[in-house]
């Protein structure tokens, strides 16, 4: 038999992490690595927090899962604190991003089929990326995603991302509403236009249909605000998030408004494991941190610290280097080469931990709880890396 007992689905690399030291990981043959990948934007409070660590110890004590048969005070708890600190009325927890999104689709399918409608279609942006279910794949415009899975899911429409027209024009009359991500992460930290975000909601008001958001990357923090809609004027009627909000925990969650929410009637849809006790303890702890403004203003003040020094930077290296964006601690450093062997260099030569995106983007994504020296410590190891690096190894 050749196939690996572990489904060889990723290309892994030879890093084998075995300890999380607040923000630097550390393999099993003893190598120590700067994180700034942070499980792919999921580490917010980086490895081996204090906070984190006791609610997850304390709740596995007392009680870890009960099915959703029982009430749940813990899951009542979360739900109105993130109901309190957004524009949702009620939440579905979810155990993954894949399964938030999964929900805020069928909850936009449910507004209009309760009504005796039947829209279902739901527009999405082209470099989207939405999770691996076979909804989330359709839901993407990339065809390296759908390559052996097909037939996709009917009733997902592309169109290029921030072309307002272009939106406008695919209205049909089966949409149900539009998918979008506010900051494309796989897609490279591409930031949606205000006037674009606030198209898409006039027009769903216009045509009563549903603006989903994908805060799954963007959300909890990531971008120096509590979820990254806050920025841009509108506020949607669905929303999935995950990663940063179990700190590591699995967790995700769909949040919606009253109306939004009006086909999620009892029975309509469930999880087993989805907001069991240990999952929203970790979740409250994860906001105990990060859901204050301190907090978040200080995300924005480092963020802008780091992009500001990899802007300097930059111009040492124009054989190397295009441009840095992002907001809050949710950077793309643009490369004018293709990336992935930069991010293998920097990774296996310099000790530092990064993540490749599309548009030839290296997704900077620290943990929210860097400081000043975990910036000096990621500019130290970047220098060091384009000094060192040599094209030739990118064959
Ligand atoms: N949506 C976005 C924007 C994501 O970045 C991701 C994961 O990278 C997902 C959905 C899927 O989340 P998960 O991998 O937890 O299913």
């Amino acid at each position: 038999m050749s196939i690996t007992p572990l489904m060889p689905v990723y290309p892994r690399c030879d890093v084998r992490p075995v300890r999380g030291e607040h923000c630097h990981l550390i393999s099993e043959d003893g190598r120590r690595f700067l994180d700034f990948a942070s499980g792919i934007a999921v580490n917010a409070l980086g490895h081996s927090h204090e906070v984190l660590i006791g609610a997850i110890q304390k709740q596995a004590a007392t009680l870890m899962h009960v099915s959703n048969l029982y009430g749940s005070p813990q899951g009542e708890h979360l739900a109105q604190r993130l109901v309190d600190l957004t524009f949702a009325d009620t939440v579905f927890f979810t155990n993954s991003g894949a399964e938030a999104v999964e929900c805020a689709i069928k909850t936009a399918r449910a507004y209009h089929q309760s009504a005796g409608s039947d829209r279902f279609e739901i527009i999405t942006f082209n470099n989207a990326f939405h999770g691996r279910t076979l909804a989330t794949i359709s839901a993407s415009s990339q065809e390296k995603m759908h390559k052996g899975f097909l037939p996709l899911m009917p009733g997902f429409r592309y169109v290029e991302f921030n072309d307002l027209e272009a939106a406008k024009a695919s209205i049909g009359p089966h949409t149900a509403g539009f998918l979008v991500e506010p900051i494309q992460g796989e897609g490279g930290i591409r930031i949606a236009d205000a006037a674009f975000l606030q198209g898409l909601r006039a027009l769903c008001d216009e045509h009563e249909l549903m603006l989903i958001l994908d805060e799954v990357q963007s959300g909890v923090g990531r971008s120096g605000t509590f979820y990254a809609y806050e920025q841009f004027g509108i506020a949607p009627d669905i929303m999935a998030t995950a990663k940063g909000i179990g700190g590591g925990f699995p967790l995700g969650a769909c949040l919606a408004t009253e109306k939004a929410a009006r086909g999620m009637g009892a029975g309509t849809h469930g999880s087993t494991y989805g907001g069991n006790p240990l999952a929203m303890a970790a979740a409250e702890a994860v906001l105990d941190v990060i859901a204050e403004e301190e907090f978040l203003a200080g995300v924005r003040a480092k963020g802008d610290r780091l992009r500001a020094r990899i802007e300097q930077f930059l111009g040492n290296y124009p054989e190397l280097f295009d441009s840095v964006r992002g907001r809050g601690l949710f950077i793309g450093l643009k490369m004018k080469i293709e990336p992935r062997a930069f991010v293998a260099h920097m990774r296996d030569n310099h000790g530092l931990l990064t993540v490749s995106a599309g548009e030839n983007v290296v997704r900077v994504v620290p943990p929210l709880v860097i400081d000043d020296s975990h910036i000096e410590e990621f500019m130290e190891k970047l220098s060091a890396a384009a000094a060192s690096y040599q094209p030739a190894e990118a064959a």
